[in-house]
């Protein structure tokens, strides 16, 4: 208040009593009628000067960012100096909240979950670009539009329809499984959270087609086991036919084993907390010791031959031997007596790659991409005969993913099979030459 007096009211009373002094002086000396005139002559000054002062003010607030404030005399001049505070106040809230609202939607695009807002009426506002994948949006395109004739799918129309959304609703859109769920804000404004669950979906699903399948693997062999044993409490039996059943459960139990084993190298593979080493392995001893571990597989049943140039690999020398022993030792198993197998390690032009070719029973076209599926075997009889787990190529393919490597395979049924594992020049260790 007594601000308002010395800023205020001081110089308006004071610039009101210097009005009216000077035309009294003047009408004393010269008379009153030219007091009068003088007083009315400075009066219509003011409202002039009152007006133009408005004029300007209407002026500078229809275009108040052309520049500072006017300068003007008078009260006014505080009017514009506070209108000026105000603006520069309004200038700048409107920067932080430009600023903040860029870094919002900044994160918000960073975002792994769909963001979508929907007004009042369910139109859309804006979505992120997550949301643009899940949900197939185009931002520029369809905002504006109703998000029902956006998602046309019959359970999110249902679920937006019926408006249960305490609970997420998952429904399948454009061949993938989106969760989403609507959150009602501010008063009738919705936002829309979407999730895209496919990968876990695909990998729960394998996880549990790994345990039925591990669980269905290790039940033959525990059931042969405990049929014998049963056998062998309940009737008496003489030596011949104790030995040949001991050896049989010793069969199905090293079978059981090797399971179990693949098993646990696979788990092993994919843990995400045991990355691979790059130790460099020389490839051509490993192959060497490899070739005639394969040779006592085959009891010289196959012919065999290495080719190997001297080049190594970065990478787990286990996990590249487990990887290499497996595609030797299908290809002895799989391969008639009397066939051949070529052993090849070579340069190429991108890298390098292990070549091992047979000339056994082939596989058919149609079982080619499914070979490195666990527990997939096209001949099962076959495979479980010559110890076969049907994990081999899993562990192939896992090992080579870790070593930036990949695997192809070419066959033909009764002609042979060649499985390449295939290294870029980056993992390649050379000698010096
Ligand atoms: P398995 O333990 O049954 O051999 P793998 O994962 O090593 O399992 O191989 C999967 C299937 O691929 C095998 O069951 C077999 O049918 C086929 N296969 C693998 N290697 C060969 C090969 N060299 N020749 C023919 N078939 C093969």
């Amino acid at each position: 208040m007594t601000r308002a007096i010395n800023t205020f009211w001081v110089p308006a009373l004071l610039r009101l009593a210097l009005l009216c002094v000077v035309p009294s002086l003047i009408g004393l000396y010269f008379g009153w009628p030219v007091g009068v005139a003088t007083l009315s002559l400075l009066l219509a000054m003011q409202v002039a000067l009152q007006l133009w002062s408005v004029y300007r003010i209407e002026q500078w607030l229809d275009h108040p960012i052309a520049g500072a404030a006017p300068k003007v005399r008078g009260v006014w001049s505080q009017v514009f100096a506070r209108l000026e505070n105000i603006r520069r106040e309004d200038q700048r809230s409107r920067a932080e909240m430009a600023e903040w609202l860029a870094r919002f939607r900044q994160a918000m695009s960073m975002l792994p979950d769909g963001v979508v807002i929907l007004d009042h009426v369910m139109h859309l506002e804006w979505c992120n670009p997550a949301a643009q994948r899940h949900l197939g949006l185009d931002l520029s395109r369809d905002e504006g539009r109703l998000v029902t004739n956006l998602i046309r799918s019959p359970d999110f129309v249902d679920y937006v329809i019926l408006g249960r959304f305490e609970q997420p609703l998952a429904f399948v859109h454009r061949g993938r499984k989106i969760m989403v769920q609507l959150i009602p804000f501010e008063s009738r404004r919705q936002i829309v959270v979407t999730h895209d669950v496919s990968q876990s979906e695909q990998i729960d699903t394998m996880r549990r087609d790994f345990i039925a399948n591990a669980s269905h693997e290790l039940r033959t062999p525990l059931t042969v086991i405990n049929g014998f044993l049963e056998h062998a409490l309940s009737s008496t039996m003489d030596d011949a036919t104790r030995d040949g059943q001991l050896k049989l459960m010793a069969e199905q139990g090293q079978r059981m084993q090797r399971l179990v084993e693949d098993m646990m190298t696979l788990t092993r593979l994919e843990s995400l907390d045991h990355p691979p080493a790059h130790d460099p392995v020389e490839v051509d001893s490993l192959l060497t010791h490899l070739v005639e571990e394969a040779r006592a597989l085959s009891a010289g049943r196959h012919r065999i031959d290495l080719r190997a140039a001297r080049a190594g690999l970065k990478g787990n020398r286990d996990e590249l031997e487990s990887a290499f022993a497996n595609l030797l030792s299908n290809a002895v198993r799989y391969t008639s007596d009397g066939g051949r197998i070529d052993v090849v390690w070579e340069l190429t032009e991108a890298g390098a790659r292990l070549a091992v070719k047979d000339s056994g029973i082939g596989i058919a076209a149609e079982h080619l991409g499914r070979l490195t599926e666990r527990f997939y075997r096209v001949d099962k009889t076959r495979s479980r005969a010559t110890q076969g787990t049907g994990l081999g190529l899993a562990i192939v393919k896992r090992v080579l993913l870790r070593h930036h490597g990949r695997l192809t395979i070419t066959s033909e049924r009764g002609v042979g099979s060649t499985f390449s594992a295939v290294f870029p020049r980056t993992q390649l260790v050379l000698p010096d030459s």
